[in-house]
């Protein structure tokens, strides 16, 4: 059903259309207002609600004064943000207002009804943009308008990962297509092989940021090319090279053509390396030399490395390079050994085109995503430096850090504004504002923290109801997805991508002493899972059949669960509703996660072995740490360690602590953990705190260098 909203609503459409009111209380309870129910199954799509609200709740919702004043003042607040001039960035930098920094990534999490992301790296690029828009940051960024997305898990009654894949529907989603400064439809032409590729762009609003996405699925295109930007990661080494030149270079003629000119560019991981090699194009056209455009190139590229695992590096080869990009050096005139030579990994050989190497040799700011990170990469990427001691390296780096906004809990937000002051979030990378977090009463953050955990148990039982009511799932698996979980005992969160460094089945190595810690009818414990494997990797599915069984298990009593279909929504029900939030990386190998800031920042300890972020943020007091084994031992003697650790951490002082309660039923020794992992996470692991760690040390320099190399020029 499809109907024009009353003309005094018309603004909701707009409001709609820009992803702010995703994290704004007052945007949201907008749309959570109009229709309550259909709210929730639409799924949080604020477009398809109004195009199914029914005609007579919008007759009500036009007599109901609350409904007006909430609207008129979201609508006001909406308008004062866009319009806002006195933000930090202008404040901090105000010779630099008039820059544009372009920001490149494969994948962007901005909300469920946005599609447009697999997991942790596309979540960090969301919450970077809406950060940027938060500090006033100049940013516009690029990405695909993936028409199947990822895939949406399904477990099948033996614990099987089944991957569907569905496509999306562009009219519900807050997409236009994105036009020329002469109003014409932006459009972009790649070269691939022996074809022209064109790209339809669209564009999104991020609050005062503009994302712009790549589509081929345009009737000029073969059905082959059609189907390029359908899948985020699919199909093999052609499709993924075949993406990442559209990307790249339709990338930059996308910006160029809709107007824009960013002085500075960041790379956000290999994937969009290519834009690098566009510039060197650019430059060679202006009449720039060789060495001169590499240069150019250089002084105006920030690159972000994510992977600790060199199997995680795109490596093409030089049969493949050849197959697409011939015409490219043909056309700019260099051989294909100057272009197999950017992309050169002395580990690998000389035939194979690295893209990481191509991106650390052509950016001027090289960084990891959490200081352990630092190291890992400079030991990784040496080779690129030769004779250069690791401390010589030029790789540095920013951790990670949340959107404040997005990731806390309602619930959480109005305990912090009541203590923190109604301007919490404006200051929510302020440690000394932090500090009075430990002056809350211990009874009404162990309430906040209850309430929580309910409402995260009726979410698992909605879900398993729904399945139950269509007949998708059978018993076993209604047991399986939580329904037996109950509201008192300790509840331990672990959900991430099941990938076989992450350890997902570490806890039962030793099934005696998992059964006895959750079994223990005094001091009960339960555990929830979820999280996706990639389709192609066996193993990681044999992990989640592995869980899947432990959860449908008599003998463990229905305290494990595993939720299917881990997305942002879930995961935010996850990150504030457990107790503890459990991590157990083969370290070095997390580069920095960030599920478990999440976590923290809604009051959740980390149970985690010291690896990536939790590196530098454990303190002692925030959380629990499982030791550092010592170096160079087996990978099954590292498993072994790091089993035992979580054993006698949860026997002798997690359980312990959250049962030791006063004659009001609450745990001060928790509550003063919990406190602790607020003061010390919120502010230190924001994205606020990360973004003004960006702009510091990489955007703001390199605008200033652009600004000089200006000013030269008009000398001249
Ligand atoms: C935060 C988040 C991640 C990243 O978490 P890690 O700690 O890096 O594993 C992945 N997926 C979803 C849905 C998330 O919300």
């Amino acid at each position: 059903m499809k109907h024009a909203l009353p003309s005094e609503f018309t603004n909701l459409s707009e409001l709609a259309h820009n992803l702010w009111w995703s994290w704004s209380p007052q945007g949201r309870e907008v749309f959570s207002y109009f229709d309550p129910t259909l709210w929730r199954l639409t799924h949080h799509n604020p477009i398809k609600q109004m195009q199914e609200i029914d005609l007579n709740r919008l007759e009500v919702l036009r007599q109901d004064v609350v409904f007006i004043r909430k609207y008129t003042a979201a609508m006001k607040a909406f308008h004062e943000y866009l319009d806002a001039k006195d933000h930090w960035f202008g404040r901090t930098y105000p010779h630099l207002a008039g820059g544009t920094i372009a920001y490149f990534s494969a994948e962007f999490g901005l909300h469920r009804s946005v599609p447009l992301y697999s997991g942790g790296l596309g979540i960090l690029a969301g919450d970077h943009l809406k950060e940027a828009s938060d500090l006033g940051v100049p940013i516009v960024a690029v990405g695909f308008m993936y028409n199947q997305a990822y895939f949406r898990q399904v477990i099948d009654t033996h614990g099987w990962q089944e991957a569907v894949y569905e496509s999306v529907d562009r009219g519900l989603m807050p997409i236009e297509l994105a036009r020329t400064p002469a109003g014409e439809l932006a459009k972009v032409h790649v070269r691939i092989g022996q074809r022209e590729v064109a790209c339809l762009v669209w564009q999104i609003r991020v609050g005062r940021v503009t994302l712009l996405l790549l589509d081929t699925d345009s009737p000029e295109n073969s059905p082959e090319d059609r189907q390029l930007t359908a899948r985020l990661y699919g199909g093999n080494h052609h499709t993924r090279l075949c993406q990442e030149l559209l990307l790249g270079i339709g990338g930059v003629r996308a910006l160029r053509a809709v107007g824009y000119a960013p002085q500075v560019w960041h790379a956000n991981e290999g994937h969009p390396a290519f834009l690098l090699i566009e510039r060197i194009g650019e430059g060679l056209k202006q009449g720039l030399s060789w060495n001169d455009a590499l240069d150019h190139v250089r002084i105006s590229t920030i690159f972000t490395t994510h992977t600790p695992v060199p199997a995680g590096h795109d490596v093409f080869s030089a049969d493949l390079i050849r197959e697409h990009c011939q015409w490219w050096w043909e056309e700019l005139g260099f051989t294909q050994e100057d272009f197999m030579a950017l992309g050169r990994h002395p580990e690998y050989p000389s035939d194979h085109f690295h893209m990481t190497a191509l991106a650390i040799r052509l950016a001027s700011f090289v960084n990891g995503v959490s200081r352990e990170h630092e190291h890992v990469s400079r030991k990784m990427f040496q080779v690129l430096w030769p004779g250069q001691t690791l401390d010589q390296v030029p790789i540095h780096s920013v951790t990670n850090g949340v959107h404040v906004p997005t990731w806390v809990a309602p619930e959480m937000d109005v305990l912090y504004a009541k203590h923190l002051g109604s301007d919490w979030r404006e200051r929510c990378d302020d440690q000394v504002l932090w500090q009075r977090i430990m002056d809350v009463p211990d009874a009404e953050i162990w309430e906040v923290r209850r309430f929580l955990k309910r409402k995260m148990l009726i979410f698992l039982r909605q879900r398993v109801r729904l399945g139950w009511t269509d007949g998708t799932i059978d018993p076993t698996q209604v047991l399986a997805g939580g329904a037996l979980f109950e509201p008192h005992p300790l509840t331990i969160g672990f959900a991430r991508r099941f990938a076989t460094y992450k350890r997902a089945a570490l806890l039962f190595a030793n099934l005696d002493r998992l059964r006895a810690i959750l079994l223990n009818p005094w001091r009960p414990v339960q555990i929830v899972f979820a999280g996706k494997a990639h389709p192609a990797d066996q193993p990681g599915r044999d992990l989640i059949h592995r869980i899947y069984q432990y959860a449908k298990a008599h003998d463990l009593g229905g305290h494990i669960a595993f939720v299917e279909d881990y997305d942002m929504h879930v995961a935010k029900f996850l990150v504030q509703g457990v107790d503890v939030w459990m991590n157990n990386p083969r370290p070095p190998l997390e580069a920095s996660g960030t599920s478990g800031q999440k976590a923290a920042l809604n009051g959740v300890p980390n149970l985690s072995v010291l690896d990536g972020w939790w590196k530098e943020g454990y303190d002692g007091s925030n959380g629990w740490a499982v030791n550092l084994p010592p170096v160079s031992i087996s990978d099954e003697e590292q498993d072994a360690l790091d089993a035992e650790g979580l054993y006698s951490l949860l026997e002798k002082e997690v359980v312990p602590l959250y049962y030791d309660r006063d004659v009001d039923g609450i745990s001060h020794g928790w509550c003063t953990v919990v406190k602790q992992a607020i003061r010390t996470v919120a502010p230190q692991f924001s994205a606020r705190r990360m973004l003004k760690e960006y702009v510091s040390r990489a955007y703001a320099p390199l605008l200033d260098v652009q600004a000089l190399e200006t000013t030269k020029q008009k000398l001249a």
